[in-house]
């Protein structure tokens, strides 16, 4: 399985179109929680999605609710099926009581039904967006895909779901996809990921931070100046003890969503090339140090580095690549003393330094790259464990 998520191009009217799905979708998980909530109040056992959705249905027939027959079926039904689920963690003491959706603080997203759902090279058409069934109207389904060809045509899809991210709407698909049954034949791979450089691989291979290059530090820089602009809007525009959001805020906060997502799709993209290429590689097994992101976040100097680095997003995907290509996905746990071991010689330096970049082992006069040496060590992790 295999999700795809692809960017949408929606003319002005489908944009509005769709923010109003979203809304639906809003209307009818708060709708469910609060019919539950009431139910429980009046001594009623446990409503399941299926009587729910019952009612729903039947309260199409009002006229005060006419207007939920403009839209597909589908949204509220499974905005319904995620209400009801949220609900039933929090009765069985999994969860807190779930919140009511807002329209400022929620997400606007909603699912499509799977078997309405079809792509075309470059279209997606989506159900009643059109309210009208004239044929000339029907036009107004299809919404265009950024990308072309991306989404295979005659795939059978899962869980399709429209989202807006803050400034562009996206359709994410699940897809069933045939899985390599080629078995790597290649060495195995060590993988020491720090700040210093992203990756150092046992086999030599080094990929450096890209948050030190130009590109991204003028970004980022970009990125600090703005915050400080609309801070300081805000507090110009203070009336007695509350912020007042102005036109002119609005504008520039879009512009900072902007250039937040640039930043995280140049780190991500980065990171899916840095993964790829490794896999692409065909080692046995890679092996990879447990993450200690939160003990590495309590250091007040590297929490910034750390989190430009996006180390989960790098494990994830390294995780799932090796899975999708045969790889044995090993991952040394934390009290494995990768870097403080002599590759040479297995001598244990206890206090050694994060300054200390080249490891020189008193036992054996040794002499190496820290970071190199720790891929070494992970490499042989496999041998040690078994
Ligand atoms: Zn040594």
């Amino acid at each position: 399985m295999q999700t795809i998520k692809v960017m949408l191009c929606p003319n002005n009217r489908q944009r509005t179109r769709l923010f109003q799905c979203a809304g639906l979708a809003r209307f009818a998980f708060n709708w469910a929680l609060d019919y539950e909530q009431q139910n429980h109040k009046e001594g009623k056992p446990f409503l399941s999605d299926y009587d729910l959705i019952k009612i729903f249905v039947a309260m199409k027939s009002e006229s005060e609710y006419a207007w939920l027959n403009n839209y597909s079926c589908s949204i509220p039904k499974q905005a319904i099926k995620d209400a009801v689920k949220a609900y039933r963690n929090f009765f069985e003491g999994r969860a807190n009581f779930p919140r009511f959706k807002t329209k400022r603080k929620s997400k606007p997203s909603f699912y499509v039904d799977l078997c309405r759902i079809k792509f075309t090279g470059t279209h997606v058409q989506l159900e009643k967006l059109a309210t009208s069934r004239k044929k000339n109207k029907s036009k107004f389904n299809f919404v265009r895909l950024a990308e072309r060809d991306r989404i295979p045509t005659d795939a059978k899809y899962h869980n399709p779901r429209v989202t807006f991210d803050g400034l562009n709407w996206w359709i994410s698909v699940g897809i069933e996809c045939e899985r390599s049954t080629e078995m790597p034949t290649n060495q195995g791979i060590g993988i020491d990921i720090g700040i210093k450089d992203l990756a150092v691989c046992s086999d030599g291979k080094t990929y450096p931070n890209i948050n030190k290059t130009a590109k991204v530090k003028k970004l980022k820089k970009k990125k600090r100046r703005l915050q400080r602009k609309i801070s300081k809007k805000y507090l110009k525009n203070k009336k007695g003890e509350c912020y007042r959001k102005t036109k002119n805020i609005i504008k520039c906060e879009r512009e900072l969503l902007k250039i937040t997502h640039r930043l995280t799709n140049i780190r991500h993209s980065y990171l899916h090339s840095v993964t790829s290429e490794i896999v692409n590689r065909k080692p046995k097994f890679i092996v990879m140090e447990d993450l200690n992101v939160t003990g590495m976040m309590k250091n007040r100097h590297l929490a910034e580095a750390v989190q430009e680095q996006c180390f989960y997003e790098f494990y994830r995907q390294m995780e799932y690549k090796c899975q999708w290509n045969n790889i044995e996905f090993i991952t040394a746990d934390r009290f494995y003393p990768s870097s403080k071991l002599c590759s040479c010689c297995g001598y244990l330096k206890k206090d050694l330094k994060l300054s200390e970049r080249v490891y020189a082992c008193p036992e054996c006069q040794n002499r190496i790259d820290r970071d190199y040496q720790a891929s070494v060590n992970l490499m042989r992790f496999k041998e040690s464990a078994a």
